[in-house]
């Protein structure tokens, strides 16, 4: 396949050239342990410094509030499991319906462990029952979990009310910001905010490297457990080329965060009309009112997604779509579900993640490249006609 028009950065993005030369260094020459007492080691922690300044600049917040992870379902782990471990008498969560499994999966698991975890639902929009959420926060709750932007719609959720709403009883506030940070500004010094986490694959850093903010003053227990580093509050030898890389890509964030948004949504916007207006019977699912500024969540009434994906990836375009094969037969996603999206539009939903690589004729591309497979599959589709 030569050409790839890659419209999936909500799954992973590319990583910067910047932030891959930043890196290359610390492969093959400054490869020492930034714990170890000689200078050829030492002079590694310095680095690590600059890059918790960098991710630290790019949430406004201390670098000393700023825990270096594996990634973000580590951040999410550590978060919750800090709050729950450090409240044992607190035996209750509360999260989205539309959370990640990284926080949806744990609060399964937190049930079997016999926790008490409340999933507040969404209306049509996506868009969070706040009755329902100050309903459910009460006197058990250790711990309140809300998305800052969710990965499928792109739907910004209120995390400074859903805070003050855990506070006001008591419970701890983390939101899971993977999708968020980078695409939209946020000064966690002005939020009260406990915990946040974050992933660098989402933000032109590679796999492998997430963080975890902890607000001063708000107590945490290590996850992993081992050594001093992270002072004391993540075990393990840094991986240090991973933590150089999301410091750059913290800093290319900060200076791109005007193009997110003005020429990454002006792309987004205009494929997402030019598309709904070639193609009948497509709904734009999610809030357009408050969503990130890179993400469209288009249904395609009467076909089948992952058979878009795959006309669409014989040309090259790379998307996702709102429904996955489990078990031989295809489920629309619990987001999709969780938003009442009718079956027959669910099925055929696909996202589209933009960033700041793409340009205005990849958006051509697809919007050429769409409405005839969209028109053959309907043409074979028993729910068409
Ligand atoms: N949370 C959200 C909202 C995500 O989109 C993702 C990744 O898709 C994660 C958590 C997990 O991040 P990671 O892949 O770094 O574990």
């Amino acid at each position: 396949m030569s050409k790839i028009v890659y419209a999936d950065n909500n799954a992973t993005t590319q990583t910067d050239p910047e932030v891959l030369e930043a890196m290359e260094p610390f492969f093959c020459e400054l490869y020492g342990n930034p714990s170890s007492i000689h200078t050829f080691g030492g002079q590694v922690a310095g680095h690590i410094r600059k890059a918790r300044e960098s991710l630290a600049s790019l949430l406004g917040c201390e670098p000393t509030e700023i825990i270096f992870t594996s990634c973000g379902t580590e951040s999410d782990n550590s978060g919750i499991m800090s709050a729950l471990y450090l409240n044992p008498e607190r035996r209750k969560i509360v999260i989205s319906k539309v959370e990640h499994p990284a926080v949806k999966n744990l609060g399964s698991e937190l049930v079997r462990r016999g926790y008490k975890v409340e999933e507040i639902p969404v209306d049509g929009k996506g868009r969070l029952d706040m009755d329902k959420l100050k309903q459910e926060v009460n006197a058990e709750t250790a711990v309140v979990s809300v998305m800052w932007a969710n990965n499928e719609t792109g739907n910004i959720y209120p995390v400074r009310e859903v805070a003050q709403i855990a506070h006001q009883h008591g419970a701890l506030f983390h939101t899971d910001a993977v999708q968020a940070v980078g695409k939209i500004p946020m000064n966690l010094a002005k939020e009260s905010i406990d915990m946040l986490s974050l992933s660098g694959h989402k933000l032109h850093a590679p796999k492998g490297i997430g963080a975890l903010y902890v607000k001063r003053g708000v107590r945490f227990r290590p996850y992993i457990i081992g050594g001093h580093q992270e002072r004391s509050r993540r075990g393990g030898t840094e991986n240090v080329t991973g933590i150089v890389a999301l410091g750059k890509a913290a800093e290319l964030a900060e200076k791109n965060m005007k193009l997110e948004n003005t020429k990454v949504k002006a792309l987004r916007d205009r494929l997402e009309k030019e598309l709904v207006s070639a193609v009948p019977k497509t709904r734009v699912n999610g809030d357009t009112e408050s969503r990130l500024p890179n993400t469209s969540n288009i249904s395609f009434e009467f076909i089948e997604g992952e058979a878009i994906l795959l006309l669409m990836n014989q040309l090259g375009i790379c998307a996702s779509s709102g429904s996955a094969c489990t078990t031989g037969s295809l489920e629309p996603s619990h987001v999709l579900r969780a938003m009442g999206v009718p079956y027959t539009a669910a099925h055929g939903s696909i996202r589209f993640s933009l960033s700041r690589f793409n340009t205005e004729d990849e958006i051509d591309y697809i919007i050429k490249s769409l409405p005839p497979i969209i028109e053959r599959l309907r043409q074979i589709s028993p729910y068409w006609k």
